[in-house]
């Protein structure tokens, strides 16, 4: 039997993914390409913004359009949240919420033996009880980071977010699994780990003792060779003392932290029920910086929620113009059924968000421009990634810098510390050259 996969959405879906693949191949299916003929078909839905519903659902579409005899199934997110929609798409199969999407093998054989066509729906709710499974990899994955999730579902209710309707309570995976599957990464040849999870500041919430630093602190005591961790987004609530320290001071640590914004206007935080204030981030940005020379700083910010006035905007401009980000990430606000925010009003015209929108996309890259001429001659570790030519490769640095490199030998996987030269671009050496 063949199976083809189609991810849509955070990395904890893409880890999810990569997570069942392993499952299917035990049982011994084929993986294939999603453009290909397969007998299951598996869209693993995402559904954050409307866009995100609207290619959830013509994946399944595509899906059904290319082989009208296989089992398409609709997993994760969606299928959790908006399962009576997808139940109005003819030759849709079986509709799998996140409590039951890791038993997918067990449901489709189930199916396949039932030997009946009709739709069936699993989305029983998330309960806090639902433990992580630990995942068993066997093969090395088409991203040379790997990414380990620790930590499932969020409890903060932000007004605009759907994600706690869709991944439920806080559970942290325990720790002795996490570093199990830290061990049996770096043993497929992983060099850099990224932890990931829906709320990953939240690790160790629902375990007695345990937090995101001690986590970082029992990796980087029992796990030692060269190798490095990143963390994916930590909340501003959540960057504590102890993480700082670690950041400061474990060279295997990478020095970038993704801290959502969201909004530069107090009225429109506390709207998003974000509880911080511009203040308070603006302030936490200062001494991180401070304390960590070259540190790259990422962060979300959204425009167009429901009543955020052009003074509003405005405020997220000049804050995020002050600010020591390296880069942002620019969300438009989506209207979510069953959020707070979407009984809000006025909501802001989709023009009006676009206008916004490609405003703050050209601060970030005046930002990241800025960040990069600031490492002028500047030394870094880069782990190439990949090969991109003959004689060419490309490699990222601790601190996300995306850097070229020139070398006759192959050095795809390996660290080389080179130096920047003018404007970040990277002075190339011979391969005896690259330092390793
Ligand atoms: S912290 Fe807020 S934005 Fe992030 S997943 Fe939880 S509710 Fe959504």
């Amino acid at each position: 039997m063949k199976v083809a996969f189609h991810t849509l959405g955070c990395k904890v879906n893409q880890v999810e993914t990569e997570q069942l693949k392993e499952e299917f191949i035990a049982r011994g299916y084929e993986l294939v390409d999603f453009t290909r003929e397969a007998d299951v078909y598996i869209i693993n839905t995402c559904t954050v913004t409307h866009t995100s519903d609207r290619k959830s659902r013509s994946l399944i579409r595509r899906a059904i359009r290319s082989n009208p005899l296989a089992i398409i199934a609709a997993v994760g997110c969606m299928a959790q949240v908006n399962a009576d929609q997808l139940a109005g798409i003819e030759g849709l199969n079986l509709i799998v919420g996140n409590r039951d999407k890791e038993h997918i093998v067990d449901i489709i054989e189930e199916y396949l033996a039932a030997g009946s066509h009709a739709c069936r729906i699993f989305a029983g709710p998330l309960a806090a009880s639902t433990s992580l499974k630990i995942a068993a990899y066997t093969r090395h994955h088409q991203r040379t980071r790997g990414f380990i999730k620790i930590q499932d579902g969020c409890e903060n209710f932000c007004s605009y977010c759907i994600v706690p309707f869709t991944r439920g309570p806080v559970r942290s995976k325990k720790p002795a699994d996490v570093l199990l599957e830290i061990d049996q990464m770096l043993s497929l040849g992983y060099k850099e780990l990224v932890l990931t999870g829906i709320h990953t500041g939240l690790y160790g919430y629902d375990i007695p003792d345990w937090d995101i630093g001690k986590l970082l602190q029992e990796i980087f005591t029992r796990i030692k060779g060269r190798y490095r961790l990143r963390l994916s987004s930590i909340e501003p609530l959540e960057v504590s003392e102890t993480l700082i320290e670690i950041a400061v001071s474990e060279p295997g640590f990478c020095r970038h932290l993704h801290i959502p914004l969201q909004s530069g206007s107090d009225d429109i935080l506390r709207a998003m029920n974000r509880r911080y204030d511009r203040y308070y981030y603006k302030k936490m940005l200062s001494d991180i910086s401070k304390q960590i020379p070259d540190i790259a700083l990422t962060t979300d910010i959204m425009v167009g929620f429901p009543t955020e006035s052009e003074s509003d905007f405005m405020q997220s401009v000049e804050l995020l113009q002050e600010l020591p980000v390296y880069d942002l990430h620019v969300f438009k606000y989506s209207l979510r059924r069953g959020t707070d925010a979407a009984l809000l009003s006025p909501q802001v015209n989709e023009a009006e968000k676009q206008r916004r929108s490609q405003l703050l996309i050209n601060i970030a890259r005046q930002k990241k421009s800025e960040f990069i001429k600031g490492l002028d001659n500047r030394e870094l570790e880069v782990l190439v990634e990949k090969k991109t030519g003959p004689d060419r490769y490309q490699g990222l640095s601790d601190n996300y810098v995306q850097v070229e490199l020139k070398s006759r030998q192959e050095i795809t996987g390996e660290f080389v510390n080179i130096v920047l030269g003018v404007n970040g671009t990277p002075i190339y050496k011979a391969a005896s050259d690259v330092n390793r």
